[in-house]
């Protein structure tokens, strides 16, 4: 007998009919005679529904009461399935955040769980009972409803995993599991069977959309084995687990890339101590992230080129911020640029094996693709490159690197 956590994002509960599907998958683990509880989405397209009846009626409205409407998404998904199961003889309960409670911090609209009291629930599903908790939801110290950000009930449900100690997490989806890179683009991307939490947490956070990043650094602290899988056909999907837990490594495990890149140069800056601090400091007050960041070495001792980039959204601001600092700075020019894409290469085998990186640049330099700034940590390697070679970079970096699916 094992203790899951199941969670239904969005498209598996779009409907009434979806919402029965899901129920006979939860059933299906009730009857293998394990302890289960399921985390559930708002229906597909409500939350942004919610979200916009709020800015409606006040672009600039209360994170309390935005708390209070978009949270309601996930009540009615959890009564609705609790009604869908117990017609199929199954015994359940639904669960708002505040009735398990799931404890989270004051931050409205964005909230981070603190702690959860899951005494109740688990005495409950001992017993047999399927708790079916409302995702994307909890309750601040004010004791008002409080949410996690969009994407968040992959948070919940992970951190419920955490918290009663299950065995694995599944999380249902409208994909199938991971892939090596977006199979949209490179049609010879293959699902892969493991990967490990750091893998994921570089893929996550450098555009494949599959899980919310602080899902899976919350799984990674903790330990929780996720498995990413469709709601719509029966297979295996991707597990999201230790590196122990891999047997064969790939050197290079995906290919992700992310088109929301701007890129800023600022020509001849002065070479002198405190100048770094005097750019990046303000666009850090602007609330302006900052991603990749080169600075050349100068050739007359007194003035280098430095480039970074930001989120596309936030390059007009950047701008403005170093248009402002202009005097302070003493630049020449400030150019920019939106049309880039970031690539990045992704796999643990980069903390032991050389030549990673070089097979990344000479495979984009045999394709003509000129690489404009380079980044790397631990186990990635990004470039910035023009965004139009996006396509072909994928693909040739997919089949250099031997991911191609048979
Ligand atoms: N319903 C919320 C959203 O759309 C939370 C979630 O689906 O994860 O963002
Ligand atoms: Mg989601």
């Amino acid at each position: 007998m094992s203790r899951i956590v199941m969670k239904f994002g969005g498209t598996s509960v779009a409907d009434v009919e979806r919402i029965k599907n899901v129920a006979v998958r939860v059933k299906r683990e009730v009857d293998a005679g394990n302890e289960v509880a399921v985390v559930v989405s708002a229906m597909s397209g409500v939350t942004n529904q919610l979200v916009k009846w709020c800015t409606e009626i006040a672009p600039l409205h209360d994170a309390r009461e935005y708390d209070t409407v978009v949270a309601t998404g996930e009540q009615v998904t959890t009564g609705l399935l609790a009604i869908a199961l117990q017609e199929l003889g199954v015994s359940a309960r639904s669960w708002c955040g505040w009735q398990i409670p799931i404890h989270t911090d004051g931050v409205h609209g964005k909230a981070r769980i603190m702690q959860i009291d899951t005494d109740d629930m688990v005495r409950r599903m001992r017993e047999g009972q399927v708790a079916v908790v409302a995702g994307f939801q909890g309750i601040g110290p004010d004791q008002r409803i409080t949410t996690l950000g969009r994407g968040g009930s992959d948070t919940s449900a992970v951190a419920l995993a955490a918290a009663v100690q299950a065995d694995r997490c599944d999380i249902y989806t409208d994909v199938d599991g991971v892939y090596t890179t977006d199979p949209r683009i490179v049609t010879k991307a293959r699902k892969l069977d493991k990967i490990t939490y750091e893998e994921m947490l570089e893929l996550a956070s450098v555009g494949a959309k599959v899980l919310q990043t602080r899902s899976v650094e919350m799984a990674m602290k903790h330990r929780v084995r996720v498995q990413v899988l469709s709601s719509f056909i029966d297979a295996p999907g991707t597990l999201v687990c230790d590196e122990d837990e891999i047997v064969e490594k790939e050197l290079v495990s995906g290919i992700a890339y992310s088109r929301d890149e701007a890129k800023v140069t600022l020509v001849r800056v002065a070479d002198r101590p405190g100048v770094a601090a005097a750019i990046f400091g303000p666009l850090a007050e602007a609330a302006v992230n900052v991603d990749m960041i080169v600075q050349n070495v100068s050739e007359d001792g007194k003035s280098t080129d430095l480039t970074f980039t930001v989120g596309k959204a936030d390059l007009d601001r950047a701008r403005k911020v170093l248009e402002d600092a202009k005097g302070e700075l003493s630049y020449e020019k400030l150019v920019s640029d939106a049309n880039v894409v970031k690539v990045s290469v992704i796999g643990v085998g980069m903390r032991s094996h050389a030549g990673i990186a070089q097979r990344m640049f000479q495979t984009l330099a045999s394709e003509g693709i000129n690489i404009q700034v380079i980044s790397t940590s631990e186990i990635k390697i990004s470039v910035l490159i023009e965004e139009k070679y996006t396509e072909l970079a994928l693909r040739a970096l997919h089949s250099a690197y031997g991911l191609d699916a048979a």
